[in-house]
């Protein structure tokens, strides 16, 4: 190697993601990847022609920052539909390059050096090294399995006067759990007459299960008023590599956000834009997302139930955490390993997502996949003795 110049790194150098790692074993050992999570099954066919449709039109410039004003309509709409909150559709949403994006802007925006921003962990794993980047410090909660519940006045003694931002997930992302509107009505009285800002982690906000109610920051008009929720066409409509999401919130927040994703990325591609807002114009093409991922839940829980694994079950997103405490005394990415190169199944750990992992014997499992997938993995799956 040549000279190198002297830098001073603002991330660890070599911190490759769970998900890379555990995608690029299971290519290694043709594994069934049950571990990143991404549908093995395609988008609509009415939505590719629709991208397709609007390629071909020449709809290939840039357009507004805050995004394609047919598309912010049609997410106004949608919105108010879902959760009866009007929302200004140039002045309260900003079209983002998917969830992290916005993720990230948002923390950008909103945490400046020496604030502290609260987490429920196991936490999705861009939060932390998003808020480092900001300068901002780390404030973990720690969650445990099985119940994954947050006990709301902990929450509040670890407010003071540096927490500047305080970020929730519903359905969260990895133990499949939700927030109740209870929890939600605790929230908003920690927050009240501060000056906190609730980021609402809400990519999985369609995948909800046993007629509960995805309990959106937009329920709650007060609690709202010191918002941003995020959101992520990648879940929504089956296409996480089209990376493209928006963030909603009320106009102050919003313009704040928008002088920065201004200098960051202006806008997301038009194209795919034109074609989100005909096709999530049709309710049905979000409506049937509670039941059709409740039904694979569903086979995932029959198929997997002569193997030693214990799931908690999922009340929302596409993952299921399961105990394998009955089967191994290995830490979870020793497991997950295992898993993915003896078993031929991938999974994700969930150390990953703490600060400082608790010993709990916890692996992720994804079921947006085919029928015929889960049904293979569930094969394999048997081989696993207590
Ligand atoms: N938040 C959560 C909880 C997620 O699970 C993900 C990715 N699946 C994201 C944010 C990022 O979404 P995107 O792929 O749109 O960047
Ligand atoms: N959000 C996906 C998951 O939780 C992965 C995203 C990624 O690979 N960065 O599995």
């Amino acid at each position: 190697m040549g000279k190198q110049v002297r830098i001073q790194a603002k991330l660890p150098a070599g911190g490759t993601n769970i998900f890379t790692i555990m995608s690029r074993l299971a290519t290694e050992h043709k594994a069934i990847n049950l571990g990143q999570g991404f549908p093995d099954f395609e988008c609509d066919e009415k939505l590719k022609e629709l991208v397709a449709k609007y390629v071909g039109e020449g709809k290939n410039q840039y357009c507004p920052l805050s995004g394609l004003p047919q598309l912010n309509q049609t997410l106004s709409t949608k919105m108010e539909r879902l959760y009866k909150m009007p929302i200004h559709p140039a002045k309260q949403i900003c079209v983002t390059a998917g969830a992290t994006q916005a993720l990230y802007t948002a923390i950008m925006t909103f945490v400046n050096p020496g604030d502290e921003v609260i987490i429920f962990e196991p936490a999705y794993d861009c939060y932390t090294p998003q808020i480092r980047l900001a300068g901002g410090e780390v404030k973990p909660y720690q969650m445990l399995h099985p119940d994954y519940s947050i006990d709301w006045n902990r929450v509040k003694d670890m407010v003071n006067d540096k927490t500047r931002m305080i970020i929730i997930n519903t359905p969260h992302n990895p133990s499949g759990t939700i927030l109740s509107k209870e929890d939600m009505e605790c929230l908003e009285a920690i927050v009240k007459d501060t000056n906190i800002i609730v980021l609402s982690d809400e990519v999985y906000e369609h995948l909800i299960y046993d007629g509960e109610k995805h309990q959106s920051i937009m329920r709650f008009p007060n609690l709202f008023e010191q918002s941003m929720a995020v959101f992520s066409f990648g879940k929504t409509l089956h296409a996480t590599g089209w990376k493209m999401g928006y963030i909603v919130g009320p106009e102050y927040l919003v313009d704040e956000f928008k002088a920065v994703h201004q200098w960051n990325v202006f806008c997301t591609n038009s194209f795919v834009q034109f074609a989100i807002a005909d096709y999530l114009a049709e309710p049905k093409h979000y409506d049937y997302l509670p039941s059709f991922f409740e039904k694979k839940r569903n086979t995932m829980n029959e198929l997997l139930a002569d193997t030693p694994l214990i799931p908690k079950v999922a009340k929302g997103t596409y993952f299921q955490a399961y105990s394998y405490e009955e089967v191994s005394d290995l830490p979870d990415l020793e497991f997950a390993k295992y898993l993915t190169s003896e078993i031929g199944v991938a999974a994700i750990p969930m150390s990953p997502f703490y600060t400082h992992a608790p010993k709990d014997k916890v692996i992720r499992l994804c079921f947006a996949k085919e029928e015929k997938t889960i049904e293979s993995a569930a094969e394999r799956l048997m081989k696993l003795k207590r």
